[in-house]
């Protein structure tokens, strides 16, 4: 590739090979689907007695792979092999450790073309954001290795004691936990899932990971990466099977040390509770949803505030934890700013997520379908306007998938639960309000305090910032209101109902969550 790096903020305007690249890799998935694949346990290939067959939500006819539905004994075995394997790996020098994992963020890049395609398919996702997802991972391992790197491997001499005949030495080292588990969400299965096995890894924890049921191909292909770096066998095992059976049974295994769990506030909160309900605390990070705000003062620039607006509600079909879902903007701009957000979001182009030209692609599956049509329903019935969109599409190929129209909202009363719940679809709110106390008012009303978007001077800015009730926030942002946060740049994580350890991903406090502080003190 030329000299062009990927993120999330730059995507919009790639060099021509990255098509190119896309579309041979998309023929080669397509000539090559349908495949059975295995789980992974102790290095070797484990096929369970039941199936799942995995099927795009571009076309409910195409089946993408088989995949196996594994149960609780799975959840055992993967355990034990990950146990075993934690004296060796754990002790392994962190050099060591950080080398395999460079070597398997190198094949990822390597493979970005496949691996996108694939997530193409299987996700939905259109195909920049589908290699924004596989490049995006490979940076996060990355950084977790500069991490341990920098800190040298967080071994710290400490000060000496006073003693009279004695000499002291002191050392704080942070060491591994032990059997650390990954359970992550279909919308970023590649990062979701890889970043926290990497800093796992790179802590010298063993890992099992766990993946959606909606993605567990793509997450196998991210496995066959660590495999084929050559990481020894039990470091690295992947289950999949329902959330519910086998996702529970690790949960409230007693043997787990520690969970990454990337999802819903449901979901997460009841791991929260089970996986709390063991004998002592264990380390918890929970990354969770959202109900991300973008506030548009009287003062903003609304060209700028309607391009990332917009970016930010319908990027992968508004399914991102970061997606803009309520917009609160400032009486003197609401008609301008309401009516150029409408244009921009009736160019936006729904198909085939593997086209070149296509934004939307489908929403992930059957149920989320389903909901917006609920959803729309409700909208339609609290008297709210729909200010384009609001319709599922069902012409020609369309009608193979699960596709919805980008969908803006106004008019609904502040009090309906739309305004406070996530709905994971491509739809957004739009409120008017007097001033923008008002609006902070509204935008911290939520349980939620993952992302957040404001578009106005250079004071509002500073008071934006220092009121507003969230991990990532984001000001003057055309590239997205409220989305497209990138390793290094923008470590990822949210407040309140939005994530569990106030310490965001891709920055520099995350590696440590993943290992404990042993003081060891010799005296001579
Ligand atoms: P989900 O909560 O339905 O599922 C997440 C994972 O949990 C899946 O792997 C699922 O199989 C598993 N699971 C379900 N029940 C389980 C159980 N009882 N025990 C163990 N595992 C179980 O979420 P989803 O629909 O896959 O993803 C969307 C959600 O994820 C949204 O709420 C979104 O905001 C959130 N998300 C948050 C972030 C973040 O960084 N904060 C990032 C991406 C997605």
């Amino acid at each position: 590739m030329t000299d062009f790096k990927l993120t999330y903020a730059t995507m919009f305007d790639p060099p021509a090979e990255l098509h190119t690249g896309f579309d041979k890799a998309i023929a080669k998935q397509k000539a090559n689907l349908g495949r059975e694949y295995g789980m992974l346990i102790d290095g070797r290939i484990i096929l369970s007695d039941e199936k799942m067959e995995d099927y795009s939500p571009i076309d409910v006819g195409m089946k993408l792979a088989i995949m196996q539905k594994g149960d609780e004994t799975h959840a055992q075995a993967a355990i034990e092999a990950a146990r075993d394997a934690f004296p060796t790996w754990s002790r392994t020098p962190w050099q060591e450790r950080i080398k395999l994992l460079r070597k398997a963020a190198d094949l990822i890049d390597k493979r970005i073309f496949d691996l996108g395609a694939a997530m193409t398919l299987e996700v939905g996702k259109n195909r920049m954001e589908a290699l924004g997802d596989v490049a995006e991972t490979a940076e996060l391992i990355r950084y977790s290795c500069d991490q341990v790197e920098e800190n040298k491997g967080f071994v710290v001499e400490m000060g000496k004691d006073p003693l009279v005949g004695y000499k002291a030495r002191n050392i704080s080292r942070l060491r591994p936990y032990g059997v650390w588990l990954v359970i992550s969400p279909f919308n970023f299965p590649f990062a979701l899932t890889g970043g926290p096995a990497g800093a796992a890894l790179a802590a010298g924890n063993t890992v099992i990971v766990k993946p959606s049921s909606d993605t567990p191909w793509i997450v196998r292909l991210l496995v066959d990466c660590f495999v084929d770096a050559g990481f020894p066998k039990g470091v690295v095992n992947f289950v999949t099977g329902p959330g519910r059976t086998l996702g529970q049974a690790l949960v409230d295994s007693p043997d787990i040390d520690g969970v990454t769990f990337t999802g819903s506030l449901n979901v997460g909160m009841n791991i929260y509770r089970d996986f709390g309900g063991g004998k002592y605390v264990r380390p918890t990070i929970l990354e969770l949803g959202g109900k991300n705000p973008a506030i548009v003062s009287r003062n903003a620039d609304l060209e700028r505030a309607a391009l990332g607006i917009v970016r930010s509600a319908f990027g992968l079909q508004g399914q991102k934890c970061s997606a803009c879902s309520r917009v609160i903007v400032e009486e003197p701009v609401y008609e301008e700013l309401l009516s150029r957000v409408k244009e921009l979001t009736e160019k936006l182009v729904i198909g085939d997520p593997s086209s070149k030209e296509t934004y939307l692609g489908p929403v992930i599956n059957k149920s989320a379908y389903h909901d917006f049509k609920i959803f729309t329903e409700e909208i339609s019935e609290a008297g709210a306007k729909f200010i384009t969109g609001g319709n599922v599409r069902t012409e020609g190929d369309l009608s193979k998938g699960f596709y919805c129209e980008p969908t803006l909202v106004t008019d609904l009363p502040l009090t309906h639960r739309i305004w406070k719940e996530e709905l994971f679809l491509p739809i957004t709110t739009i409120a008017k309000v007097k001033s923008l106390d008002e609006a902070m008012e509204i935008a911290n009303d939520v349980d939620y305090g993952l992302t957040a978007g404001f578009y106005g001077n250079d004071e509002e800015v500073e008071w934006f910032f220092d009121k507003i009730e969230a991990g990532v926030v984001y000001a003057n942002r055309p590239q997205g209101a409220s989305t497209g946060a990138w390793p290094g740049f923008q470590p990822f994580g949210g407040w309140k109902g939005s994530g569990s350890s106030g310490k965001n991903a891709g920055g520099h406090y995350y590696v440590q969550l993943y290992m404990h502080e042993q003081i060891q003190t010799l005296i001579k």
